[in-house]
């Protein structure tokens, strides 16, 4: 009996149904039950909330997420290998446990939750940073979710929780700090995980603010923001000159010296600039 619940442990599960951990889906599983509530925890409350899991696996969080008491789960998975593991937990929480087969980048979950939601997954590093970038940029706010709890590679954490002046601040650390507050929530060592990964890896927690910080247009910003880092040495008025030609009269007018480099470029000073574009 595991600690959280009165499922067979993990480790038990994976024998049973054969899940060896495939790399081409990024598979690195947690097995320890006390870590995966640990985890849900850091996703706040969750009693009265649908929480939306992104790649269930095996199911360590998705216990975790139902034993510390969420309303529903809705858990997309794209292996169909895990489908009966997760079909056993659905048993022992009757009507609480609802699961997607497919890509999570191409299903749409909102028909299937219901307000306040809440986001929480281990996911593969490609996969849960496009969706990341993907529920921070909605054109209306305040999004679907109240919170996202996500687990990354350490160093994409620090990416988006990084402030102006450090190697990490980039792209994601505007976009995530625009709209949310976003915190380090836990680190974890590769030996949290069966198969450990080569790197260590951390939870990030963001919280949705009622109003972004600053005014900008989320596409805007995400185009003005991408060009600006993707050539990170460069003068903005060069990193930026296929953005409008007259790049260096938008930069005088959102107060950034057009020699300006982008990592020293506060969050503000980038939503000034899209409001400037947003004119043209
Ligand atoms: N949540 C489980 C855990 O913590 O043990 C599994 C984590 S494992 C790092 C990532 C999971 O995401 C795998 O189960 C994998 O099959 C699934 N996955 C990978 N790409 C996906 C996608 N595009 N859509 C949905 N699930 C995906």
């Amino acid at each position: 009996m595991s600690a959280i619940d009165t499922l067979p442990p993990l480790r038990d599960v994976i024998a049973k149904h054969q899940l060896s951990a495939r790399k081409s889906l990024g598979q690195n599983f947690l097995l320890d039950l006390n870590l995966t509530a640990k985890i849900a925890r850091q996703a706040g409350d969750l009693a009265g909330c649908d929480v939306l899991e992104i790649g269930p696996g095996p199911g360590g969080l998705t216990r975790g997420l139902l034993s510390e008491g969420a309303r529903k789960v809705l858990a997309i998975e794209k292996d169909t290998r895990c489908l009966p593991a997760l079909a056993e937990i659905a048993e022992a929480y009757p009507g609480r446990l609802e699961v997607i087969n497919g890509d999570a980048l191409e299903i749409d979950p909102l028909a299937h939750l219901a307000p306040p939601i809440r986001v929480a997954a281990n996911l593969p590093y490609n996969v849960g940073t496009e969706l990341l970038v993907r529920w921070l940029t909605p054109d209306e706010w305040p999004p679907f979710w109240e919170s996202l709890t996500l687990m990354f590679q350490r160093e994409v954490a620090e990416r988006i929780v990084a402030q102006p002046g450090s190697k990490a601040y980039g792209r994601l650390a505007i976009l995530a700090q625009w709209r949310a507050d976003a915190r380090i929530a836990l680190s974890l060592p590769p030996g949290a995980f069966t198969p450990p990964p080569k790197v260590s890896s951390a939870v990030v927690h963001l919280t949705a603010l009622p109003e972004p910080r600053f005014p900008a247009d989320a596409a805007i910003l995400s185009r003005v923001v991408a060009a600006a880092f993707n050539q990170r040495r460069k003068m903005l008025r060069a990193a930026l000159k296929g953005i409008a030609p007259d790049i260096e009269e938008h930069l005088k007018a959102a107060g950034v010296a057009p020699t300006e480099r982008a990592e020293r470029v506060p969050l503000e000073a980038f939503c000034a600039l899209a409001r400037s574009l947003a004119k043209n």
